[in-house]
């Protein structure tokens, strides 16, 4: 048996930025807390890697549209070092015809009028949202007086909807986007962007009951970011992340990297501390895990500390993720056709229709990828030199769909895959392919192997209505408690899910601060 190295309040299994949300909180409030990261970074996803040599990029999460100016402001990461290097980014289209479309609102938008209404009612739904995002989930039937409050809370909320936007909610909260769209534009192109950002991140099509709720979770996250819209830091994700590490450190937490967590010690029924893989033993009074909730329930505590049908719930928890992403490095800045210099350090998205959008998820059905797939593009260097050599530059795109399992294999598909993603570029960008002088392809399997995340899913879990806010992490689940006393989760398969938003992590160190009260 191995010598106990320390005890400690708390110890958070996981240097994501959920898990660095939540220690620094629960330093802040004078819990002495221990961060073991199983990498050699903290960050997770929300990271800057770099992917060939002098080059730089946001390898997991590349743009911010989610996190909270509240907890940005709390957690003064200002004064920790985040700066902007872009904010208020705007999406360009890029159409097969070589032409592009402004799809921002704004003045001058597609369709304006009616764009104008659409984005003032939609806006009322995603605010409902963010007030859920921002708190833990009732339990239902409970006599706990707090459960009975947020629920009150949430209906509350909803009934200042007024009565005609709560029946439009409930119409079209678990609608498909490409119908609700359909019958609110007529402009493809636009139809065709605004699908794609409900889409994003997740495994549903434009025609995918619930794709609406999807991007009323992502307009949710872009409502509370205080105006910033989409942005990046300074340096990259991984700045934001580098921040977040500084804020937990000033509370007074610990932060380890390189020691990753074997398992979840358990006593008499409750956790008790970790074990990490060379034996170290570490006690603590409570342990939360940012991992995700197959890896943190299955692996870390074990199915021996949990009854069968529990087991059953997690093991079927849906997690296989369908975004990958792709890394070139450029020895030069790309011209992109009809793009001018302001739109290229923006958005570019390659998603021309809502048509184009579905068949490119049609294919991830049946374990294939698209050779016409959805991309959103970024040239960071632009905004940000430090990312590349002089006059290079780094394109960071999201590709969807690209299934966790492919017929033949990824080591045979990937090469295959990167092939497509560059014709697809070149038609836009003519040259781009002589100007990469590197690449890089992540998929699903290389992202639950780099960032850790079973299934390599951009929300750990699958983002559906059953795997939303009281079903989150199962159905029945006790906010950010586990079955085992003493064990919380903080990380994206936890209410509110995924993006870099910091609110699973912020909601659970309020959730462990009032079961210690
Ligand atoms: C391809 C892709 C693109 C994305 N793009 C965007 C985007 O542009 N914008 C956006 O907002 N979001 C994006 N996301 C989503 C976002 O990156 C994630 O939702 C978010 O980073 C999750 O943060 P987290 O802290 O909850 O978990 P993670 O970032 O997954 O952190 C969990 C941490 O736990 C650690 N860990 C796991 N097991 C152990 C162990 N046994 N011991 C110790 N440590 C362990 C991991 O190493 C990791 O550091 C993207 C996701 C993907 C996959």
């Amino acid at each position: 048996m191995s010598a106990v190295a320390a005890r400690y309040d708390v110890v958070v299994i996981g240097a994501g930025h959920n898990g660095l949300v939540c220690a620094a909180q629960l330093a802040r409030a004078g819990r002495r807390t221990l961060v073991l990261e199983a990498r050699a970074r903290v960050g997770g996803a929300a990271v800057t890697r770099e992917f060939a040599p002098g080059f730089r990029a946001s390898t997991g999460a590349h743009l911010l549209y989610g996190l909270p100016a509240s907890l940005d402001a709390e957690l003064g990461l200002a004064g920790h070092g985040l700066r902007s290097a872009a904010e208020r980014l705007p999406t360009t289209s890029l159409l097969p015809d070589g032409t592009i479309a402004d799809v921002d609102p704004g003045p001058a938008a597609i369709e304006g009028a009616a764009r104008a209404a659409f984005d003032r009612r939609i806006a009322r739904f995603a605010g409902y949202l963010a007030e859920l995002h921002a708190r833990v989930p009732p339990r239902l039937g409970t006599p706990d007086w707090s459960d009975r409050f947020e629920l009150l809370r949430a209906g509350f909320g909803l009934r200042r909807l007024g009565r005609r936007d709560m029946r439009e909610l409930l119409r079209i909260g678990a609608m498909n986007a490409y119908d609700l769209l359909d019958e609110t534009f007529e402009s493809p192109p636009l139809k065709g962007a605004l699908a794609f950002d409900a889409v994003l991140g997740t495994n549903f099509g434009p025609r995918s009951p619930g794709s609406v709720f999807t991007w009323l979770h992502r307009l949710a996250g872009l409502g509370a970011g205080g105006g910033r819209g989409l942005w990046c830091p300074q340096g990259g994700v991984g700045a934001l992340s580098a921040a977040l590490e500084s804020a937990a450190r000033a509370a007074g937490a610990t932060v380890r990297t390189g020691a990753p967590v074997a398992r979840i010690l358990v006593e008499a029924d409750r956790a008790t501390g970790v074990e990490l893989d060379d034996g170290e033993r570490i006690e603590a009074a409570v342990v939360v895990s940012g991992a995700d909730p197959k890896t943190t329930l299955l692996r870390l505590l074990g199915a021996r500390h949990l009854d069968a049908g529990f087991v059953r719930t997690v093991r079927h928890l849906r997690n296989t993720g369908l975004a990958a992403k792709l890394h070139l490095a450029l020895d030069r800045a790309p011209q992109i056709v009809g793009v001018d210099p302001a739109r290229l350090r923006g958005r570019l998205v390659i998603a021309p229709s809502m048509d184009y959008v579905e068949r490119a998820f049609d294919h991830s059905k049946y374990g294939e990828w698209s050779t016409a797939p959805a991309l959103e593009i970024t040239l960071p260097s632009l905004a940000d030199p430090s990312l590349a050599p002089g006059g290079a530059h780094v394109l960071s795109a999201t590709v969807q769909y690209a299934p966790y399992t492919v017929a033949g294999g990824w080591e045979l598909e990937r090469p295959r895959l990167m092939e497509a993603l560059l014709d697809a570029l070149e038609r836009h960008a003519p040259g781009l392919r002589r100007s990469v002088v590197a690449a890089q392809l992540l998929v699903p399997p290389d992202i639950e192997r780099e960032y850790g995340i079973a299934g390599g899913h951009w929300h750990h879990l699958e983002l559906a209505l059953d795997q939303f806010h009281l079903l989150r992490p199962t159905p029945g689940a006790r906010g950010h408690a586990t079955p085992v006393p003493g064990l919380y989760l903080c990380g994206a398969g936890c209410h509110p899910g995924g993006g870099v938003t910091g609110l699973a992590g912020r909601n659970a160190a309020q959730f462990i601060l009032r079961q210690s009260e």
